[in-house]
Order: structure tokens, then C-alpha cells, then sequence
């Protein structure tokens, strides 16, 4: 049975190859080699946020790892053997963790924050976003100013507390540690905006800022 949806992709990505290939015949084969990136890319999986557009990379130039609401977990061996690959092997020197605005991952942890005595499923996605879930909570108990906040304003103030949290989560593991004592590695926080396809860094001294 024919899917569309794979025809229009493969189809696309056909032009894609001969439209490279006819403007520089060998495009594809000097990614052969090897990789080299210098960046570490870490976002969200949400469809919006087209990293290779948006930075108008190219092929080699970014490592990119993703998932929902962009979660740096130690225990998670999906993102953490990306991260151990780039730092070790590909030696990549500048790390970007970049939320973005109206995030649903972020959104569902404010939510979980907010309703604490809530029921909430116990599912793969619960258990990804319940540790920022926590985080957040803490933030509203030492900030209660906070649920007075317009919705799309506190959802970009959790969002961008996501990225700083993640920065701190990415620092205390033993793997990155290690690293950091042989040579250095930059880290930077950002948020992109959909509204305005601009990606923002974060400044070092908003940590505990309210809003
Ligand atoms: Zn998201």
C-alpha cells in the first residue's frame, strides 16, 4: 500500500540529492571521510525547531542530539552516549543547549508542577519530564508570585529555567567532569522563538530571577 507521506519525503529528498550533486558533483562524497563538528547541539524534538535551517548549517558542521523538551539525564543512556561521543571521540569544544518558546515537554512539566496532588499516568514521556516537573515546583514554592504570571510568560520563564537546569544536569555528570579537567568545553544556554525564528542566548545571572 503506498504511503504519501513517505512518497512526498523521498521525493523530496531525490531533488535534494541531484539539485547538490548537479551544483558541486562532489557534495556527498566529501562527507565520506569522516565528521568533524565543532558545535554539540543538544533541543527539543519538537517538529518547529529546524536546527539545520534555522542555523543554516551544513552537513558536518553540527552534532545533533534531541529529545523531548531538550533533557540532559544522567541515567539516560540515549542522550548521555551521544554526549560521551561528541566529547570524547569528536572532541567537539562548544556545547549549545537551546530550549524554545511555547514547548509542549516544558509545558506538561509546568503542569505537573502546578497540580502536584494530580494522578498523573506513569508513562515514558511522565518519567522524562517528572524530574523537571520537580524542578519547577521548587521554583513556584520559592517564587509563588509566580502562578499569578500571564500563561505564555510563565511558560517562557520555565522554558528558559529547562535550559539552565539541563546546563547544570550536563555539568555534575561524571563524563563531562572528566572532560573538563583535560581541556576546556563551552557551554551555552539558548531559546529559540518561534515567533521570530531567533535564537537567544542566556546570560549567566538570571538563575534564580522570578520574572
Ligand atoms: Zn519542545
Amino acid at each position: 500500500m503506498p504511503n504519501t507521506t513517505l512518497e512526498l519525503l523521498l521525493a523530496r529528498n531525490r531533488n535534494y540529492a541531484v539539485r547538490l550533486s548537479k551544483n558541486d558533483s562532489e557534495y556527498f562524497s566529501r562527507h565520506t571521510a569522516g565528521q568533524s563538528p565543532r558545535c554539540l547541539w543538544i533541543g527539543c524534538a519538537d517538529s518547529r525547531v529546524p536546527v539545520d535551517i534555522m542555523l543554516q548549517s551544513s552537513p558536518g558542521e553540527l552534532f545533533v542530539l534531541r529529545n523531548v523538551a531538550n533533557q540532559v539525564l544522567a541515567h539516560d543512556d540515549g542522550m548521555m552516549s551521544g554526549i560521551e561521543y561528541a566529547l570524547n571521540s569528536l572532541q567537539v569544544e562548544t556545547v549549545i543547549i537551546c530550549g524554545h518558546t511555547q514547548c509542549g515537554g516544558v509545558d506538561f512539566a509546568g503542569v505537573m508542577a502546578i497540580t502536584p496532588g494530580h494522578n498523573f499516568q506513569e508513562t515514558p514521556l511522565h518519567r522524562q519530564i517528572k524530574p523537571l516537573s520537580q524542578m519547577l515546583l521548587k521554583h513556584i514554592q520559592r517564587y509563588p508570585a509566580l502562578r499569578q504570571l500571564p500563561q505564555d510568560h510563565l511558560s517562557r520563564l520555565f522554558v528558559e529555567a529547562n535550559v539552565r537546569q539541563q546546563i547544570k544536569q550536563l555539568q555534575q555528570t561524571a563524563l563531562f567532569q572528566a572532560v573538563s579537567q583535560k581541556r576546556q568545553v563551552e557551554i551555552y544556554g539558548c531559546v529559540y522563538d518561534l515567533k521570530t525564528g531567533i535564537v537567544d542566548v542566556l546570560t549567566d545571572d538570571e538563575n534564580e530571577v522570578p520574572g
